[in-house]
């Protein structure tokens, strides 16, 4: 007898976070009909440049928006919970049990006049638990992110860490309540490569012990290999391509995808570590009103048709793409 598939920890169908400038005009589309489902363990990346709409959907899928950005999505479910219409108190209750968000800055996890310990503690108390089995589980949570000497990182400060070992208290905290998905907001943008790393590879190692899926956002396409499973890529607040990170390293399918690769970091032995490719052209300004594809301006092989009509997301192989292009042999659109 064949075993039902595990069902995903994460569906997201048809997100669209909106912004509202004046009650009078029309709200403005930062994320557009965004879907994603997420696998226990799995790892995706969702990348793009700056104002993608990366961090708007991190933030929608938290339910963390407020005005005057709003949300709505045909289906959002976190671990089982339908969340699709419910209300703050709902969100709250799935935050921090269920799902968890990391940011680039520790810090802003962090309080400075807390020790690590008391801190860690206090977020496992609220699960209930006697301080004796708190602290036990901070000093097991410790050992998971890879922080040595546990006891006496237990009586510091956040500001005698350095960032790496900052940024791991930060992936405790988020784990105190053993989420099923976390959320990780260019978690090593600001940490040196080695450093950087060591994080990633506690990440792939939590996601495979624990079984968290994760979700990075990140500008370093250089990441990918050896750390997703999956990639997104956002453009103007829509995926432009998704699917298995291996078929879309491999032969990429949008126009888009294929210029972040070319410029990405490492291609030139001698060429200094860049984060965020340099593609020719700006993105669009999504305040004003949008028509055709929105790579059009920036896109080497456009039609005429593009600029008029909005491509459909189609899928070639698993990869799902949004290009007029998309499908046909490789040699007819390089
Ligand atoms: Fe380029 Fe047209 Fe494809 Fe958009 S739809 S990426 S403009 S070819």
């Amino acid at each position: 007898m064949v075993s039902d598939p595990e069902p995903p920890v994460l569906v997201v169908q048809g997100l669209s976070t909106l912004l509202t400038m004046d009650r009078s005009l029309p709200p403005v589309p930062l994320v557009d009909r965004f879907d994603l489902t997420v696998k226990p363990g799995e790892r995706w990346a969702i990348v793009g440049e700056s104002g993608s709409g990366k961090s708007i959907t991190a933030r929608s899928i938290m339910g963390l928006i407020d005005p005057p950005l709003s949300f709505s999505a045909d289906r959002i479910e976190v671990d089982g919970v339908d969340l699709t219409h419910a209300g703050r108190d709902a969100w709250r209750e799935v935050r921090g049990t269920r799902i968890a968000m990391i940011l680039q800055d520790p810090l802003t996890a962090l309080s400075p006049v807390f020790t690590i310990g008391n801190q860690l503690v206090e977020t496992i108390r609220r699960g209930a638990v006697t301080a004796l089995d708190a602290r036990i589980r901070a000093l097991e949570l410790m050992r998971d992110v890879g922080l040595s000497e546990p006891e006496r990182r237990m009586a510091a400060y956040p500001h005698q860490l350095s960032g790496g070992m900052r940024q791991r208290v930060a992936i405790a905290l988020a784990l105190a309540s053993r989420p099923r998905v976390l959320i990780a907001d260019e978690p090593t943008t600001a940490l040196d490569v080695t450093v950087q790393a060591q994080i990633l590879r506690l990440l792939v190692g939590l996601s495979q012990d624990l079984r968290t899926a994760i979700i990075m956002i990140t500008h370093d396409i250089g990441i990918l290999p050896g750390f997703a499973d999956r990639i997104a890529v956002m453009y103007a607040g829509r995926v432009m391509e998704a699917g298995p990170v291996s078929d879309v390293l491999r032969a990429p399918q949008h126009p888009y995808t294929r210029a972040l690769l070319r410029a990405r970091p490492g291609r030139e032995p001698a060429a200094p570590r860049r984060r965020l490719p340099i593609i020719g052209g700006a993105p669009p300004d999504l305040l004003q009103p949008r028509r055709g594809c929105p790579f059009a301006a920036r896109c080497t092989l456009a039609l005429p048709v593009c600029s008029d009509v909005e491509p459909l997301t189609v899928a070639v192989g698993q990869i799902r793409v949004a290009c007029h292009l998309a499908g046909l042999p490789s040699e007819e659109v390089r």
